[in-house]
Order: C-alpha cells, then structure tokens, then sequence
C-alpha cells in the first residue's frame, strides 16, 4: 500500500486541532461510506484512507509518532486495517447519524478528557546539542481552582436536573403508522450534563473551567532533533465533568548553526587549510561543539577531503553515545602574497616543471603531463 500522506487525505493542515481533523473525517466518511456508494470501488478505497488516516490523527500518541518519524514510526502497522482502528464505536456511528436528521443519540454525562496542546519551541543548535532548560508562556483551559470544577458558588451546590432526571438526555417516543420510534436528544434544561446550577460560581460563572495563562517549564533533553517533540503528560486543557486534562506537546525547531550542519547526531563542518599546510600534513586548528581542538592531517592532504573524528558530534538521546564530527577540508589559494611569499612560490614553481601536473584521472593517459594532453588536443 502506498504511504498516504494522512493530512493530505483529511485535507487538513499539519496545525489542524482534534477538533478540525474529527471534523473533516466525519466529512469525508459520510461521502465515501460503502453503504452510499454501493459498488464504488473508487469510494471504498477512498473510505479506507480516510479511515486509516483518522486512526492515527485522531490519536495524538500515533500523531506525535507519525509527526516525527512519518510511517516509519508504525513498522507497517498502521496501513491495511482499516476499521482496526476506531477509538470507539461511537466515532464511527456519529459519523452516519449526526446531521443525518432525528436519530441523534447523545452520550451519557460523564467525565471528557481535556484536547492536547501544542506549542512549538525554537532552539539554538548549541542549546539541541547539550539540552537546556525552557519557560514557556501558554494559555489554556484550566479547572475553576474558586468552585473546584463544580460551577456552583463556594457552599453551593448543582443538583440533579428534573427535565431529565440527571441521564443529560431526553426519549420522546414518536408512535408512525411503521411502528414506534424512540427519538433521543440532548436535554435542553441541563445542556446534558444532567445538572442545574442554581447559584454559578463568580469566577467561572457556572462553566467550572477558566482560561489561565501559564509558565511552563520544559527540561529539554541534550540531543534532541529538529521537529522532535517532548510530550508533557497532563499539561494541556482542563477536561470536562472531572475528567483528565489533556497532554502538551512541545514541538522543537532548531536555528541553523553559523559554523555546523546536524544530520541526526553527526555533525558537519567545511575549514579551509593553507597550501603549506596540505602538501606538508601536520596539526591544523578544529572547531568542535565545545572547543578548538588540534587535528593532524596527513602530508598531501588534498582539497575537498572529509576527516571524520569520533564521538564529536551529539549525544543520542537515549544513549550514552555520541555522533561523529565530519570535517571537510578546502585548500585555501591566497589571492594577495607578499613578495617574498611570491618568490618562494615561484621558486618552488620552477622545481616542479610542466610535467608535474599529472592527468587527474590516473587510469588513462598514464604518465603523460597535463601540458601534453593539452598538445594532444591542438595536434588532433
Ligand atoms: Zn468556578
Ligand atoms: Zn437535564
């Protein structure tokens, strides 16, 4: 099965909320359902995408997973089975009877996880490699801290709601020359949630949540990549009737470094070396993350060659170990000599001579000089 791109198939962006995706999903499976477009192959390919991909974004531990490391992070998993997936039954049967008109059912009251947050973080590359420590300011729904959640006023109490007798939900039957239908809906006097607040809270006036802004602080770990993210367990929004809050997820994004380039762990870097330098070899002066250290490069080093040197790159993120530091060396040719450089230079010249300048590819034309393929060339 080809990798879908799961936020192309729900046609939402990458920053889409729960909310969006669930949305969109509710959406697009109403329009591919099998049971819609009977015999539709076309349509029921589609519906399994779409499937497939709300598996995984509705789920925000697979959605981090998938954000990070794309389908690998499954192992295959998650592509194929495409009803395996649903977070409840309920998802999929909303799907088809909201907004289909009547047969509405609405879900006991009872206790709603809080949405995720996420919040993107940048880093300098320095700070990435060693880990740091970071204050971030988010505001988020938090439980009421006046009424403790509840919504009545300090003392106060809701009770149960009599239209409804504290289910949140309401039966009428309808009796039709086909039979009776029981036709459920949301209790209008309680809003469903089966209780009636006489006396709302001052603070939060009834709803038992408020909007704060918080300091958050996050322990960035020493290694972590560009579009990694640190999950912070129980720091999203308040859930709702008591239940959890949800998780913040802080995305990282790292600032290019003026001197390195970070591929996972291993880090690159280009120096330039004088001529003298390459031709006789010896210690040249190396940036690494936490200090210039001394190099010693062979004699005849040529321009454009990588020394690798071990361990100087950046910590794993889960082991002890370190990356390497690759450094590619650039033969630097002065264009501004002082007259003695100069004369040493054409001193050293002459005791090269013309023939010096072998031809680069050594296979071929073995043993002739540059300047007689150059007569080659001309003498046809
Ligand atoms: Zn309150
Ligand atoms: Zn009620």
């Amino acid at each position: 099965m080809a990798q879908l791109d799961y936020y192309k198939v729900l046609g939402v962006e990458k920053n889409a909320t729960d909310d969006d995706i669930k949305k969109a999903y509710r959406k697009l499976a109403k329009k591919y359902h099998p049971d819609l477009n009977s015999g539709d192959k076309e349509s029921e390919h589609k519906f399994k995408e779409v499937n497939e991909a709300y598996e995984v974004l509705s789920d925000n531990t697979k959605r981090t997973q998938y954000d990070t490391y794309g389908h690998a992070a499954f192992n295959g998993q998650a592509g194929g089975g495409a009803y395996s997936g649903f977070s409840g039954f309920e998802d999929i049967f909303d799907a088809f009877f909201s907004g289909f008109g009547g047969g509405q059912t609405s879900r006991r009251p009872g206790p709603v996880r809080g949405q995720d947050l996420r919040v993107e973080v940048t880093l300098t590359f320095e700070e990435a490699a060693f880990g740091v420590e970071k204050t971030i300011e988010i505001t988020r729904t938090e439980v009421c801290d006046v009424c403790e959640g509840s919504g009545a006023k300090k003392g106060t109490s809701s009770r149960t709601c009599t239209t409804c007798g504290g289910a949140g939900q309401v039966k009428q039957t309808r009796n039709t020359a086909f039979g009776s239908f029981v036709n459920v809906t949301t209790c209008s006097t309680c809003g469903g949630t089966g209780k009636v607040i006489d006396d709302p809270c001052a603070q939060c006036g009834g709803k038992g949540t408020v909007r704060k802004k918080r300091q958050i602080v996050i322990n960035i770990p020493e290694g972590i990549d560009d579009g990694q993210a640190i999950t912070m367990s129980g720091q999203g929004e308040a859930g709702t009737l008591g239940g959890p809050y949800g998780d913040l997820y802080v995305y990282v994004s790292i600032r290019p470094h003026s001197l390195f380039r970070r591929k996972n762990y291993d880090i690159y870097c280009d120096i330039d070396i004088s001529y003298p330098q390459a031709v006789l070899g010896g210690d040249i002066e190396v940036p690494t993350l936490t200090e210039k250290i001394r190099y010693n490069i062979p004699k005849g080093t040529q321009s454009g060659t990588t020394f690798r040197l071990k361990g100087k790159g950046i910590k794993y993120l889960r082991s002890n170990t370190h990356g390497d530091l690759f450094i590619k060396v650039h033969v630097n040719v002065p264009k501004k000599l002082s007259p003695k450089q100069e004369e040493l230079i054409a001193e050293l010249k002459k005791t090269f001579g013309d023939e010096s300048y072998g031809s680069h590819d050594e296979k071929s034309d073995k043993g002739k000089g540059f300047f007689d393929k150059v007569k080659d060339a001309f003498n046809g």
